[in-house]
C-alpha cells in the first residue's frame, strides 16, 4: 500500500475512532482528539481544531508532518498537534495517540495523584499504577516532553498530565483509544473504592504475572 492509500485509510479510521470517544462519554463539545502515525512516513492524521464531533469525517481530518506542520487538509489541526507530534518523534513504537478530559481520569490529574494498581484490570492494561506527568502549558514541546518522559519509565500506555487530563498511546490509534476508555473506567472504579476506604495494592510479582499473561496470552 503506498503512502496515499495509507493516508486515505487512516483518515477514515481516525474519523471513526473519534466516535468511540463520544460513545464512552470521554469528551464534551469539541475537546479531545485522536491521531495516527502514517506507517513509514513522517506524517500523522489528526482531528481538526474546534469541529463538532458530529461533523468529523474522513474528509475533515488533517494530515501534518511530525512537527505539526499542515501537509494536507482544509482545516487547522487540533491545538494538541504539537504534543502528538512530539510523542511520534520520540517514541517510534507508538502508532496512535489520544487525548481527552474524561472526568474521572481528569479528577485524578487535578489532584496530581497516580491511579494505584489495586485491580487485576489495572495490572493487565497498565502494568502498574497509571502515572502522573508534569504540569505543562500548551504552546511549545512541554506537554509532549512531559508525556514521553513519564511513559519512558512506565509500562502504562496512559499518563495523567497534572491539572490537565489523560494522554494515551498505542501501537495504533485503536489501541490508544482503548487505553483512553480503560483509564477512565479504572479511574472511576478506584474513585468509588476510595469513598469507602483505602483499596489494597496488588503486590509487584502478581502485577508482573498479570501483565505478562494479558499482554502475551489473552485474546484471539
Ligand atoms: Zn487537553
Amino acid at each position: 500500500m503506498d503512502a496515499a492509500d495509507s493516508v486515505k485509510n487512516l483518515r477514515q479510521t481516525v474519523a471513526d475512532l473519534h466516535r468511540e470517544l463520544t460513545r464512552y462519554g470521554l469528551v464534551i463539545w469539541t475537546a479531545g482528539n485522536v491521531s495516527a502515525r502514517v506507517p513509514g512516513e513522517d506524517l500523522m492524521v489528526i482531528k481538526p481544531s474546534g469541529v463538532s464531533y458530529d461533523d468529523l469525517s474522513a474528509d475533515t481530518m488533517v494530515v501534518t508532518d511530525l512537527h505539526g506542520n499542515l501537509v494536507e487538509g482544509d482545516l487547522a489541526p487540533s491545538s494538541d498537534t504539537a504534543a502528538h507530534a512530539y510523542v511520534y518523534r520520540h517514541m517510534p513504537e507508538v502508532g496512535g495517540v489520544v487525548h481527552t478530559h474524561s472526568p474521572y481520569a481528569t479528577a485524578w490529574a487535578a489532584r496530581g495523584e497516580p491511579i494505584p494498581c489495586v485491580l487485576t484490570m489495572i495490572a493487565d492494561e497498565f502494568g502498574g499504577e497509571v502515572p502522573v506527568g508534569p504540569f505543562a502549558l500548551i504552546g511549545d514541546d512541554s506537554i509532549g516532553r512531559g508525556i514521553v518522559d513519564t511513559l519512558r519509565d512506565s509500562r502504562s500506555p496512559a499518563v495523567l498530565m497534572r491539572s490537565h487530563g489523560p494522554f494515551t498511546v498505542g501501537r495504533d490509534a485503536r489501541a490508544a483509544v482503548k487505553a483512553a476508555v480503560m483509564v477512565e473506567d479504572v479511574a472511576r472504579t478506584v474513585h468509588y473504592a476510595h469513598q469507602l476506604g483505602t483499596p489494597d495494592a496488588i503486590d509487584a510479582a502478581a502485577v508482573d504475572r498479570l501483565y505478562e499473561r494479558y499482554q502475551n496470552v489473552y485474546g484471539q
